[in-house]
């Protein structure tokens, strides 16, 4: 039972976890936002502790790849301290990490001498005081310099992940594609999903990977895709002479359930095996009783038993998840 890997019921393995290591975060994006703070936060949270000991366990079930997410995980403190102890775990092959960039310029050495080696970066918007509007914060520069912090100790890809939004930024995707002529960035392009504020998503708003792969091909040249590179779940392409690439993540348009091989923790402890799917399952509750990691087992292969084929979302959806992207983990 122990050592068997993970298989859910259509035959895909589960090898990589999503770990939100806090729901707070120090932007307020609109379409995103952080829940507020209860006065107990900490006792609802994973410690490190916890996440090491689950992190352990889901190693023997042949997981080896962990990302650090949140809510913004550099407002955790001492986040460099779990990846050491990640690091240090036998079988874990690959540890990355999601930001917003806004704490970056200072973290950077200390999370790459954790172990680190790369990281993703979210940025919506070139413009300054776009960015205000939507994050709620003047931090832009501080994630430019966050960015660059990223590239100048070595993280190897930086990957700066791109929600595009019809009406919002969808006007900056030439901008943000021309950023791979003469750097390494990877800019991943994200189809935005009926998640989180519900009130801010429309199917209008998505703008398709097809729709922006013909624009930036139209005015920038004709991408050819990169097949000998693995971009996760997005499509890999680079314009001609670039030294970065240019990613597509089309969730919504061409979702890639097919080849999910992740499983997802939420900050309070909760295993949700599908991203736009509400099911959870309560591993917070099995870890603070303290028994055998068997139960643990037992739970997280219940749950990878259920996982569902396909999130079944679409530009004409009506679903959407109820939990806020910030409290799962994007
Ligand atoms: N604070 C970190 C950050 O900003 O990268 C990690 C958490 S954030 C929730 C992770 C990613 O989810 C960000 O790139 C964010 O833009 C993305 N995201 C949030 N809501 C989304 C939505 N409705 N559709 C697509 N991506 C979304």
């Amino acid at each position: 039972m122990f050592k068997l890997p993970l298989q859910d019921g259509h035959n895909r393995l589960v090898s990589y976890v999503r770990i939100s290591v806090t729901d707070r975060c120090n932007l307020r994006c609109s379409y995103c936002s952080a829940p507020s703070f209860s006065s107990n936060y900490r006792e609802q949270i994973l410690s490190y502790e916890e996440i090491v000991r689950l992190v352990r366990v889901l190693v023997n079930l042949g997981v080896d790849k962990v990302r650090l997410t949140g809510g913004e995980p550099l407002v955790r403190r001492h986040i460099d301290s779990l990846i050491t102890r990640l690091n240090d775990i036998v079988g874990i092959n690959d540890i990355s990490l999601t930001t917003n960039g806004v704490l970056l310029e200072k973290l950077a050495d200390p999370l790459r001498d954790a172990g680190l080696r790369r990281i993703n970066i979210s940025l919506d918007t070139l413009d300054r005081k776009r960015f205000k509007e939507i994050t709620g914060r003047d931090y832009f520069t501080r994630v430019r310099a966050g960015i660059e912090a990223a590239l100048a100790v070595g993280f190897d890809p930086v990957k700066v992940n791109v929600v595009v939004m019809r009406g919002v930024n969808d006007d900056e995707l030439l901008d943000f594609a021309a950023l791979t002529l003469n750097s390494p960035l990877h800019i991943r392009f994200i189809e935005y999903m009926p998640i989180g504020v519900s009130s801010t998503w429309s199917g209008d708003k998505v703008v398709t990977g097809a729709q922006m792969l013909a624009r930036i091909s139209e005015n920038l040249g004709k991408l050819e895709p990169v097949v000998a590179e693995s971009g996760g779940p997005a499509r890999l392409y680079h314009l001609p002479g670039a030294s970065g690439r240019i990613g597509v993540i089309t969730a919504m348009s061409n979702h890639f359930c097919a080849t999910c091989n992740r499983i997802r923790i939420t900050a309070d402890g909760r295993l949700r095996p599908c991203l736009l799917s509400d099911d959870e399952f309560d591993l917070k509750k099995v870890l603070r009783a303290d028994g055998d990691p068997l139960e643990i087992v037992e739970l997280v292969r219940q749950a990878v038993a259920g996982k569902s084929s396909e999130h079944g979302m679409s530009c004409n959806a009506e679903r959407k998840c109820t939990r806020l992207m910030s409290t799962i983990g994007g």
